[in-house]
């Protein structure tokens, strides 16, 4: 039994963050643009393009950072290749040892990686500090994984007179990461750990938005002694960087988190020279609140995941659906809930609601809350540009709308503190509803009866179906989408994970003829 009131559940805050000097220093280095990094040397590109990280609360220009073309990405495809004669063959052992070795160097620079998380990706001290902790988690686990799970040759069957066959497991080769920026050290760990444990040599595509954590964890892969082009991060636009390494056949498989466009068309493009893939995108998650709930409590804590990371996180609850005899305090309760949140620079102490990440987004969600209006949304709270005093971000207002069955004014993932709630009949309305939406990421039901909550939360479309909880994420359960949410592939954060990262042969063996 719970015994949080509500006036406990709160969103998601900063502390006051004041920027280390080795994040200061490592980003001035020493008055050059940082480069790629490739085969264990920063690389500055031939393109002779630079781009800049900025602080989206501020403005500031954290970094000017080399944006890597068509000859860096074959570069890197190059001394991964090379690289990975060596490391596929290394002891797991050995592996496991640099994992750990790596994972203490994040540790002992925590303060740099926070600075990455909050200065350049523009998230509170209060989300920055949990995504910090996964990257032991995520090493931990997939090392667990890797010794359990048998690379190489499987137990041999007879399959004829004298032949027998077997199947071999091995990892793919070189692997690349396409990495959004909502959250770079998160999803940089979920996928750097499973994809050299298993034996790939791996290339980092780091948003440009946020490509100092994955820079900075390269620098210190390369002090725990990973060798020179295991780990490699080409930095750059979509439509460059990552478009050549889409198209690059020696990559043999892409692990991929984005929107769901973006998934679609550089799957398109894999499939055209046989590069494997697998895909995390998009959401646009709904919440359902039974009759039995206590409207104040459970609309404090779906706001609590409205606003997580200012609503640019991909299972963020976009679309409630409350049941009519509770709506009422419901919808006042969330309203209040999304009115008193904190507008300010994600550093400064008891921000709740920062700056959006860059001007596109800015533009899109504006557009989308004009959307929302035309398409017949009633106004609770109508968003807009916010000023906050003395910075320079994108700032924008939470909005929340109500809304009835059958008006559609919620179709697309709407990237801020966005929701609409729609007052229905019953729980099975409810889930029609929910279900109608092409994503298919998380979903939740909200009740004090645990076993209506279950039955419900499984005919959720969604690969994650949570009662009483929201964007929940645990090692050994996968995390993945369904419809154009996700795949192929089975998901992050499981056994089947790590054999994404491995490619399965048959051998068939029979005696010599004759
Ligand atoms: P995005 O799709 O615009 O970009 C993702 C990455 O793809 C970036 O590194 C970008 O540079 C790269 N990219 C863009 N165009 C490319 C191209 N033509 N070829 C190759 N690479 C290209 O997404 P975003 O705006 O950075 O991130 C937000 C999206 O990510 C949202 O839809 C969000 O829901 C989703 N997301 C999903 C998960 C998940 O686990 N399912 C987690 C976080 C974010
Ligand atoms: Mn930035």
């Amino acid at each position: 039994m719970s015994t949080a009131t509500s006036e406990s559940i709160q969103a998601f805050t900063a502390a006051a963050f004041s920027t280390p000097d080795k994040f200061t220093e490592f980003c001035a280095n020493g008055g050059k643009p940082l480069g790629g990094i490739i085969g264990g040397k920063s690389v500055s590109g031939s393109m002779n393009a630079t781009f800049q990280s900025t602080d989206p609360g501020s403005q500031e220009v954290l970094a000017t950072v080399c944006e890597m073309g068509e000859a860096e990405v074959a570069a890197a495809v190059d001394v991964a290749q090379k690289a990975f004669a060596s490391w596929k063959d290394t002891p797991l052992e050995d592996r496991i040892a640099l994992v750990n070795k790596l994972v203490q160097l994040c540790d002992r620079d925590r303060d740099v990686l926070l600075a990455c998380e909050i200065r350049d990706g523009g998230k509170v001290s209060e989300l920055a500090e949990g995504d910090f902790t996964q990257i032991r988690e995520c090493a931990e686990y997939f090392s667990s994984v890797a010794q359990k799970i048998a690379m190489g040759d499987g137990a041999a069957m007879k399959v004829g007179d004298g032949v027998k066959g077997y199947t071999y497991r091995e990892p793919w080769g070189v692997v690349a990461g396409i990495i959004p920026w909502n959250y770079p050290i998160v999803l940089t760990s979920w996928f750097i750990f499973p994809a050299l444990l298993s034996g790939n040599t791996i290339i980092i595509k780091p948003a440009e938005d946020t490509p100092l954590s994955a820079l900075y964890i390269a620098n210190l892969a390369a002090e725990a002694g990973f060798p020179p082009g295991v780990i490699n991060v080409v930095p750059g636009r979509g439509e460059i960087t990552g478009q050549c390494i889409a198209e690059h056949p020696g990559v043999r498989y892409i692990s991929f988190t984005g929107s769901p466009g973006i998934g679609q068309h550089i799957l398109r493009i894999c499939d055209r020279h046989g590069t494997r893939m697998k895909r995390e995108m998009g959401g646009n998650g709904s919440a359902i609140v039974l009759d039995d709930a206590d409207p104040e409590l459970v609309a404090r804590t779906v706001g609590r995941y409205v606003n997580q990371h200012f609503g640019q996180t991909c299972c963020t609850i976009h679309r409630v659906y409350v049941d009519k005899k509770i709506a009422d305090p419901f919808i006042d309760a969330q309203k209040a809930f999304m009115e008193d949140l904190t507008i300010g620079y994600q550093a400064d102490e008891g921000t709740q609601l920062g700056a959006v990440v860059n001007p596109t987004q800015q533009r899109r969600i504006l557009q989308a809350q004009s959307e929302t209006v035309s398409r017949g949304g009633e106004v609770l709270l109508s968003g807009g540009v916010a000023e906050v005093s003395g910075r320079d971000g994108f700032y924008i207002k939470p909005a929340l709308y109500r809304t009835e069955p059958g008006v559609d004014c919620n179709p697309k993932e709407v990237f801020h503190t966005f929701a609409t709630v729609c007052p229905v009949d019953s729980a099975e309305q409810a889930l029609q509803l929910a279900n109608s939406s092409p994503y298919g990421l998380g979903a939740s039901v909200w009740t004090p009866d645990l076993d209506r909550g279950v039955a419900l939360a499984k005919q959720f479309r969604d690969g994650t179906c949570q009662v009483n909880c929201h964007n929940s994420v645990a090692y050994g359960l996968p995390y993945g989408g369904q419809g154009i949410s996700g795949g192929p592939g089975g998901g992050v954060n499981c056994e089947d994970t790590f054999l994404d990262y491995t490619q399965v042969k048959a051998v068939y063996v029979a005696d010599y003829p004759g």
